[in-house]
């Protein structure tokens, strides 16, 4: 849709959508470039997929966002997915690919852009991955494309770590939590911690090591107990703002084909959730 201002449309679905961080990030990125853009949320359950897609063909929205609970639903009513989309058989980004409309998922590009920024480039790494969920599975086949030299993935349910070895075969293992103190990064990709869920008590997931890296992809609150706890043993720590925008640049890019402006998007990130914070409601 072109709106009445004569901008393109971007879009993000999910249900819930209305704490989204995505419109605070990417209409940062739209204002500090000059890509003609409005980004909104949009409500859809699964059940609605089909007709945001027929919506996003005939009005050509510039790019679409895709959360909780359409990530997998949204692949039947594509044209095509990226090799990366295909493996892990979720998509968080459809662009356009001349007339067709092309599945990605950005989440383990972005991850691998935090980790670059955190560890200060070399990725060959032995990472320790808490959790077996979509966002430790889009780690883990990132992460092996990235260079890691291993890969140990600790979850609570063991079928659900042994299909994320699986993406990874030749580096991944499953684990145990105390394993973790000898590798040179931890990335916790389970919600415990996060603000408003009760998964337990966060202390008792596994610590890296001191002199370790540390990531939480939890960003809200901004130090889970996890992470405040891995900084105290030495370790040097990220939240998951830094891959919450990675993320949204690589997908911006999709879109636009315009280099992410990174920094206005971290900004335009930490400005709605420091507003969140003021006025004491947790967003996602
Ligand atoms: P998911 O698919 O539901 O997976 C959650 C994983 O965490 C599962 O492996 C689950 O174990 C484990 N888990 C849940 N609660 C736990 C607890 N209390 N103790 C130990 N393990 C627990 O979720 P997801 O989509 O992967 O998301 C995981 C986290 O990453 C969420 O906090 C999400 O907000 C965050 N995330 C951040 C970004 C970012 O850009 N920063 C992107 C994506 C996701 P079982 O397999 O045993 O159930």
């Amino acid at each position: 849709m072109v709106t009445a201002s004569g901008r393109r449309l971007a879009v993000v679905i999910g249900d819930p959508i209305e704490h989204s961080l995505s419109p605070a990030i990417h209409n940062a990125a739209f204002a500090a470039t000059d890509v003609d853009a409005t980004f909104v949320t949009r409500r859809a359950g699964t059940a609605d997929v089909a007709a945001v897609l027929a919506d996003m063909r005939a009005e050509r929205w510039l790019g679409m966002s895709v959360t909780m609970p359409d990530k997998e639903a949204v692949v039947a009513h594509l044209d095509a997915l990226t090799p990366t989309a295909a493996r892990l058989g979720a998509v968080n980004c459809v662009f356009w690919d001349g007339d067709r409309l092309v599945g990605d998922n950005t989440d383990g590009e972005g991850l691998v852009r935090a980790v670059r920024d955190l560890v200060g480039g070399d990725l060959a790494v032995r990472v320790g991955v808490l959790g077996a969920g979509g966002a430790a599975r889009a780690a883990v086949l990132a992460l092996a494309g990235a260079g890691a030299r291993e890969i140990v993935i600790v979850n609570r349910t063991a079928s659900r770590a042994r299909a994320a070895v699986a993406l990874a075969p030749e580096i991944a293992r499953v684990g145990d939590g105390d394993e973790l103190g000898a590798l040179d990064l931890v990335v916790n990709a389970t919600p415990a911690g996060m603000s408003g869920v009760a998964g337990g008590p966060a202390t008792l997931l596994p610590l890296p090591g001191p002199g370790a890296y540390a990531m939480d992809l939890v960003y809200d609150p901004p130090e889970t107990e996890w992470l405040a706890a891995a900084r105290e043993r030495g370790a040097t720590v990220a939240n998951g703002v830094p891959m919450l925008v990675g993320q949204a640049a690589v997908a911006f890019e999709r879109w636009t084909g315009v280099v992410a402006p990174v920094e206005a998007m971290t900004a335009g990130a930490e400005a709605e959730l420091a507003a969140r914070r003021a006025r004491g409601r947790a967003g996602d």
